[in-house]
Formats: C-alpha cells, structure tokens, sequence
C-alpha cells in the first residue's frame, strides 16, 4: 500500500482487505478448487494489496449447479414479486451505508478517485439497484383477441407471461468494478434470475463484499454466486456452460466476440456492452471555453477508462485552435495522484499492462505524424500514471483515431461543416454513444438523427440514468441495458393460447 495513502483507509476498509478472500458459490466462502490465487495490485504504487481465488472450469460448474439448484429447486424464481423487491432494497440500503468503505477499497484497485467511486460508482449503483428493485413487481405480458382462420367458430383466450430467463453469468470490467456487478444484478434479480457473477481479474475486490452484502440483505444463498479468477479460464468456461442460460458481458469488442462464438452451441443468450470510440463534436455556435471543459471531462474522467470516453474530439474549423488551446491548458494542469488522495485529479491506470498499452497508442500516434498538444507519455517512476495527452495533426485513418485506447488520449480533429462532421464520426467500427455541443436547436436536431450510436448527448457527456437504455450500435454491442430494456434482457416470452 502506498505510504503516503494508507492512513486514508478507514477501519472498514482495512479490516476487509486484511482477511483472507474467498469466492461464494451457493452458500459457502470458498477456495479455487486447485488451491491457485491471483495477486490484486494497487494501481498507484504497484504493490499487491490482496489475493482471491483463482477460480477454473471447476470452480464455474460449481457456481452454475448452485445458481440453477436456486432457480429450478429454490425460492427466488417463486417468490412473490413483492419480496424480491425488497430485498433488493434492502441490497441497495446496505451498499449506501457501507458506500465509504466500498469507495476506499474500490479506489484502491482500480486507481480511481475515491471522492468519484463514492459520488458517482456508488451512487449510481444504489439508484440503479433501486430502480431495478422496482421492476419486480412490474412485469407484465399482454392480452390477445386471436382470429384463426380454419376453425373461425371457436373461441381462444390469448396472453403472453414474461418469464426469468433462468441462470445468468455475468462477466464485468474493470473500470467501473462494483457499479456493473449493480447493472447485472439489479435486472436479473428483480426478474427473477440467479446470478453466476465473474469480476475482472484486476479488480475483483467490491464484488466480494458485495457478494457479502447480499447475504447480509437476507438474499437467499445459491441466487448470487461470485467466482473469481482470470478471464480465458473462469469467463471463458462461464460463457460456455451448458447450464446457463444467458450471458450479460461487459467488456472489450474482441472479448465479447469470443463470448458470444463460445455461446453459440448451447444458444445460451448473449446481451453485450462493448468498447467505444465516442465522437465529441463542437459546431462553430458553441462557447469555445464549456466545449473544452466538456470535452476534458468527456476524456479524462476515470483516467478516459470509461467505455463512452469522448477520444475523438471533432472542432468546427472556425473554433479549433481555441478549444484544442483551452482542452491542452487543462490536460497540462491536471494533478495526478493516487486516488485515495483527495487533491488528485487524475489517478493511475489500473494496471501496468493498460499503461503501456495506452503509451503504446500514444507512441504509434506520434510515430505516425501526430503531434502531442498535452502530455505525450508515462507520468512519474512508480505507478501506472498516464499523462493526460492531447493529440493533433492526426489523420482520421490512423490507429489512434481508429481504435479504442482506453485512456487519457484524446485525439482532435478540425471538420468544415455538419456532413463532414457526420461522416467523421461514423467513420468507426464502434457506435456506442457521441456528443454534440451547439445552442443552435434545428442544427442540433437534425444532427441527432443521423449519428450511429447508441446515445447522443447534447451539451453534456457520459451522462447516465437508470431509467435510461444504454447500449451499442455497431461493434459496440447488442441488446439495451437500463431502463425496461434491462428486464427484457433477463426474461423469455412465453405465449398461452387457451381454446374457451
Ligand atoms: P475485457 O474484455 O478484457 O474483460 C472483460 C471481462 O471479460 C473480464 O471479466 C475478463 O476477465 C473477461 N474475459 C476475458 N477473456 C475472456 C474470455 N475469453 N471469455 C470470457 N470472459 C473473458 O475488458 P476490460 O479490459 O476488463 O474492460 C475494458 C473494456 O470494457 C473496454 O473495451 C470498454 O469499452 C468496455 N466497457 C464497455 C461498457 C459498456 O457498457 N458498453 C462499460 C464498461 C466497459
């Protein structure tokens, strides 16, 4: 642990991260089966902080028997709607009163600010799993007046029932670790499902004390289970299991493809959240000086780990060399730090292969002719700090306008007018979301329609609800999450014809 940053744990924290770690499955706390542990490492320093389980194919078929024991034999599916509503509840209170202690164990691997894992991750967590709370008792089929044409004197009543899909794995990132351990199991909870939960590999922390929370709101044991371990082992043996039902990912393109050819032989349901590449566009009507600011938070929040990051910056020619100036003038100001340490503005990536995959990006930007406004590199000796970096005279062809970097790299790019802008910004593989900034309504309107991505902001970025789908066009992934398209995810359609 980082020196300078211990003495800002609180005893919860310190208590958690000094006991041993184990994994549930059913009702137990749990090894790998093998024995094999992976090291957890804090971001800022390096140094490792803890140790889970290394869980395998074994430890996964074992998750899946007891998350199906629960749903074909146990209570969850059968309960009234009502109770599993509270008891989500009950889930969202106790992660808002322990919403200190999961934002310092939460900012101790990741890296990230620990004022933002407790003001956004876990407030946005807990409205996400209230909201989700609510759908228990809300989910509804339809009714039917049905003709069938050869036999048009008999009479049939018709309805549909939306029925829980039945065990879930949930696979889930690194960048925002306990919020979408929420997202996957606010919907499929509330629906009536059970819960096979993998974490990352590098930040599998909250979601056992999570796991521990859930038990502790009086779930019953078998209808959350968290495994651990690495993804080509647990996620991959998850993804394949023939007694599950339906997989939630969350998680890079490449992986999600991998997950959803590994589904394929049992036509296990797939919903996916993939990576981004999210336009951020400035027409020549907006104040130069918010665009900036919108644009610094759009990129550099969570380290520009945020799968919506606004890394292609698209400036109306007329404002260019304004907005690129005061985006640079922040970028080079920011102060970066560990996150547990509250002046930090910035933190670390969370891992030492992250930071050099981003300064990999970096170097191949510069080595094709960009040039770095901001930043340009690795900050500091120890730690995985990443400069905030402002890249121009780039070419919307090259690597790091192309592909997702996953870090504090934004690259910026002049456009002559609103076609030119449209075209850049669907010049992508990717199509998950994209902002426009300009007070100049009819321009902005009929822009909207013509983005391909999942959301569009207006003046803002990154900007989430609950009640809100979310989700990917293009590469960037299939079905909504969010909002009534979360539920429809977690259930089936079952229809009832009834000659009367
Ligand atoms: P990743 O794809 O490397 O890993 C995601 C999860 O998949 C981890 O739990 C990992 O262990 C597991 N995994 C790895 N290989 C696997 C395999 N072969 N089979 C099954 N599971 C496997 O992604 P990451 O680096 O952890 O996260 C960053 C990515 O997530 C970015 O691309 C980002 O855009 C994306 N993301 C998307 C959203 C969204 O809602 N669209 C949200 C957050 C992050």
């Amino acid at each position: 642990m980082d020196m300078n940053t211990s003495h800002l744990i609180g005893a919860a924290a310190q208590a958690f991260l000094a006991a041993p770690r184990r994994m549930l499955i059913g009702a137990d706390w749990v090894g790998a089966a093998d024995g094999a542990t992976l090291d957890v490492r804090n971001p800022a320093d390096g140094a490792v902080i803890a140790a889970v389980p290394a869980g395998a194919a074994a430890d996964v078929d074992r998750a899946v028997q007891a998350a199906r024991a629960a749903f074909d034999e146990g209570p969850w599916p059968a309960l009234p709607p009502v109770q599993r509503e509270r008891l989500l509840l009950k889930l969202a209170d106790l992660v808002e009163a322990h919403a200190q202690e999961l934002a310092e164990i939460e900012s101790l691997d990741n890296g990230k600010s620990v004022m933002l894992a407790r003001h956004v991750d876990m407030a946005m967590a807990v409205d996400f799993l209230r909201y989700m709370a609510g759908w228990a008792t809300k989910i509804e089929g339809t009714t039917h007046d049905v003709s069938v044409p050869f036999i048009p004197q008999a009479k049939f009543f018709a309805w549909t029932r939306r029925e829980p899909v039945g065990v879930v794995g949930a696979i889930i990132p690194w960048n925002f670790p306990l919020l979408m351990a929420a997202w996957k199991l606010g919907p499929a909870l509330a629906a009536g499902c059970t819960v096979v939960l993998k974490p990352a590999e590098e930040t599998p922390l909250t979601a056992l004390r999570l796991a521990e929370l859930v038990l502790e709101a009086g779930i019953p044991p078998g209808v959350v289970n968290v495994v651990t371990g690495l993804g080509e082992t647990a996620g991959a043996a998850l993804a394949a299991h023939a007694g599950v039902s339906k997989i939630a990912f969350t998680g890079s393109t490449a992986v999600g493809k991998l997950v959803q050819r590994a589904a394929v032989d049992n036509m296990t349901r797939v919903s996916l959240e993939l990576g981004g590449k999210s336009p951020v566009i400035v027409l020549d009507d907006a104040d130069p000086a918010q665009a900036a600011a919108g644009a610094a938070q759009a990129i550099f929040f969570n380290q520009g780990q945020v799968c919506t990051a606004g890394s292609r910056l698209y400036v109306q020619r007329r404002l260019f060399d304004r907005v690129v100036a005061d985006l640079a003038g922040i970028a080079s100001k920011m102060k970066l730090g560990p996150g547990l340490d509250p002046s930090s503005e910035l933190g670390p990536l969370v891992s030492e292969t992250q930071r050099d995959r981003v300064c990999g990006y970096i170097a191949s930007g510069l080595a094709q002719g960009a040039r770095a406004a901001a930043g340009g590199g690795r900050a500091g000796e120890r730690g995985y700090f990443v400069q905030p970096t402002v890249l121009v005279d780039a070419r919307q062809d090259m690597r790091v306008v192309q592909e997702e970097i996953f870090g504090p790299v934004v690259v910026a790019l002049p456009f002559d007018d609103v076609d030119e802008a449209v075209r850049l910004a669907n010049d992508t593989a990717y199509g998950l979301g994209a902002s426009i900034w300009s007070n100049d309504l009819a321009r902005v309107h009929r822009t909207i329609p013509r983005i391909k991505a999942g959301t569009v902001w207006v003046n803002c970025h990154s900007m989430l609800d609950a009640s809100l789908p979310f989700g990917g066009y293009k590469q960037s992934g299939i079905g909504r999450e969010m909002g009534r398209a979360a539920i429809d995810l977690f259930t089936e359609t079952k229809s009832v014809m009834m000659a009367v």
